[in-house]
């Protein structure tokens, strides 16, 4: 059986779900030891769980160590299967992070799927819905794969309580991705949502956009949702390129200012474009597994994260790819991966 060590690289929940999306994919067993051993409070914690328990619904896998706090996961699929899926990670965990690690495999089921997912869709440390809607399924559909995703609730962390709903059809096979250049832009807007929360909020974080940006009036959106769907407050910058769609994202907080919370986007977004690369670092680590499945492809990224280098050492133990990144000019750097040759 597969052994990985949950503590290398990114060190965080990342090994755990590229190993459970992989292992369904693939239908080899592994054991993680030492899950979050270098985090405050080590092991699984809930929303980890939430995507240990959807991953073996999905296969009907057979686990063990699957309880809050274990270091310890051994996780063997049996075969995945397509269906009506309702899962929810309690409070306000992402949900959007347990869709991440099972859609892989239900992108490979013999039959199509239906997945309700609730809790968090908008919170800071995981893709929030517009990023997937916007950024990710975009590529995904240029692969070849047919998903529909749809909004039903917003979730904000901590209050929670939102639901997406995922509609996967059976792809055979990913088509292989060259995302090299972003191509020129056709868009580009700001948009700050908030939910029982003073409307303030939005227009300080606007301002500070627009003064920082240099945008007018018509590319800055408020949203004001539905009081049930709050508190919460999130800002996201959409740059739409011709070859690309990338959603740039912060989260009000208590105790920081409106300004303070533009100011985070804004810094990502400024990287992003001192940068001839085609996707930003949250898009580059998301989209290695489907890249492996397809069983190779090559992107341009303004950064490299611990999550994209961890992402990949893991695809390497589970798939016979190789992922070389390379610093390439114009801040950007190049993820090339091919069929591993035999030494
Ligand atoms: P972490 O919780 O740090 O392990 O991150 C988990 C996943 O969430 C990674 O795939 C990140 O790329 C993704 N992620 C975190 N923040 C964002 C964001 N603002 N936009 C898109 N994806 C994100």
């Amino acid at each position: 059986m597969l052994t990985l060590d949950g503590s290398q690289g990114e060190g965080g929940g990342q090994i755990l779900r590229t190993s459970l999306a992989l292992s369904m994919c693939t239908g080899m067993p592994f054991r993680i030891e030492r899950i979050r051993a270098s985090r405050k409070r080590p092991g699984l914690m809930r929303q980890h769980l939430a995507a240990v328990v959807a991953s073996a619904e999905v296969s009907s896998a057979r686990v063990t160590g699957a309880q809050i706090g274990s270091q310890t996961l051994t996780f063997a699929p049996d075969r995945v299967r397509g269906g009506e899926y309702r899962f929810s990670t309690g409070s306000a965990g992402s949900c959007t992070l347990v869709l991440q690690t099972i859609l892989p495999a239900l992108l490979h089921a013999p039959t199509a799927s239906t997945v309700t997912l609730q809790g968090g869709t908008h919170n800071p440390m995981a893709p929030p819905y517009p990023f997937l809607e916007r950024a990710f399924a975009p590529v995904l559909r240029r692969m070849g794969a047919n998903i529909t995703l749809k909004l039903n609730r917003h979730g904000f962390y901590p209050a929670g309580g939102g639901e997406l709903v995922a509609v996967v059809e059976p792809v055979g096979t990913l088509g292989v991705i060259e995302l090299s250049e972003r191509g020129e832009r056709v868009n580009a807007y700001a948009e700050s949502l908030i939910a029982a929360l003073p409307e303030n909020i939005a227009k300080r974080e606007l301002a500070a956009i627009a003064k920082a940006l240099g945008w007018n009036e018509s590319q800055l959106l408020e949203r004001n949702l539905p009081r049930n769907e709050g508190p919460g407050n999130s800002l996201h910058v959409t740059l739409v390129h011709r070859n690309v769609t990338e959603v740039f994202s912060a989260f009000g907080e208590i105790g920081v200012t409106s300004e303070a919370v533009a100011k985070q986007v804004i810094d990502e977004v400024r990287r992003y474009l001192a940068s001839d690369a085609a996707v930003g670092g949250h898009l580059a680590d998301q989209l290695l597994v489907p890249m492996a499945l397809a069983g190779g492809g090559t992107f341009t990224t303004s950064e490299v994260t611990p999550h994209t280098r961890t992402n990949a050492e893991v695809i390497g133990r589970f798939l016979p790819v190789e992922t070389d990144i390379a610093a390439s000019g114009g801040n950007a750097y190049t993820v090339t991966m091919r069929a591993r040759q035999p030494r």
